[in-house]
């Protein structure tokens, strides 16, 4: 242990990390320079209640889409909007399973209301299909469930929602057929127990929102009490489609 508060700053001075985002080098564990961490925008009040739609002006409320059809979620919340650098960031834990990443996106969090999500009884990841986690080496979702509740590993559970059709990425499809691409595509397990429980699902990016009201339809036909969403960023405009 002792070697390590030696050998940190030397090997910071050896090979300095650089700047994910600009280039400029950083020192210790970061992969954001200060200023491009300042860079990084957080969703703020006015918001919808329920899923999180950012308003211009005015106090949180409902928004129309949220009006007009009620969600299967109880609530959906983002750490971060999903603008340079947190894409940046969340494409090369996404795609590149880089984990140097986490501790990053770890300090992003640390303004966010978490209490939100104190009543959950267990946390679940959104799931890959088993051929895709092998094939990227990771589940994204799964690992920034231990990010956003570090001292929660106990309620972490990737066991209980399961997903049984390994579909097409969803990036360039429209709303209507990002539906159509995850129909049946998830499973609560058997074995899960989830009735009665308040769950949080966590997922990587809130887009349109199509794939956490699928996980969270299924979970609450499970008998689910509800279904709190909570995302590491969010696409602006999100939620309002
Ligand atoms: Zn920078
Ligand atoms: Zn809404």
């Amino acid at each position: 242990m002792q070697e390590g508060i030696f050998l940190r700053p030397l090997l910071d001075l050896l090979f300095p990390s650089v700047c994910a985002f600009c280039g400029a080098s950083v020192l210790g564990d970061r992969c954001l320079c200060d200023s491009c961490m300042e860079k990084v925008r957080y969703p703020q009040s006015p918001l919808c209640i329920r899923c999180g739609t950012v308003f211009r002006s005015g106090e949180d409320h409902l928004c129309g889409p949220c009006l007009r059809q009620p969600q299967p979620f109880a609530m959906a919340r983002s750490v971060a909007l999903y603008f340079p650098p947190v894409d940046i960031l969340l494409h090369r834990l996404k795609f590149r399973a880089d984990k140097t990443v986490l501790s990053t996106l770890s300090a992003m969090c640390i303004s966010f209301d978490f209490s939100l999500f104190s009543c959950c009884d267990l946390i679940l990841p959104v799931p890959l299909h088993p051929r895709r986690l092998q094939s990227r080496g990771m589940n994204q979702s799964l690992v920034l469930a231990h990010v956003f509740f570090p001292a929660e590993s106990g309620k972490i559970r990737s066991d209980c929602l399961l997903r049984t059709r390994n579909t097409p990425p969803q990036t360039g499809l429209g709303g209507r057929e990002r539906r159509k691409n995850l129909r049946d595509a998830f499973l609560v397990a058997r074995t899960a127990g989830i009735r009665g429980l308040s769950i949080c699902l966590v997922d990587d990016i809130f887009t349109t929102g199509t794939t956490v009201k699928e996980c969270a339809g299924i979970l609450m036909q499970a008998g689910a009490a509800e279904v709190r969403v909570l995302t590491m960023a969010r696409v602006a405009g999100a939620g309002s489609r």
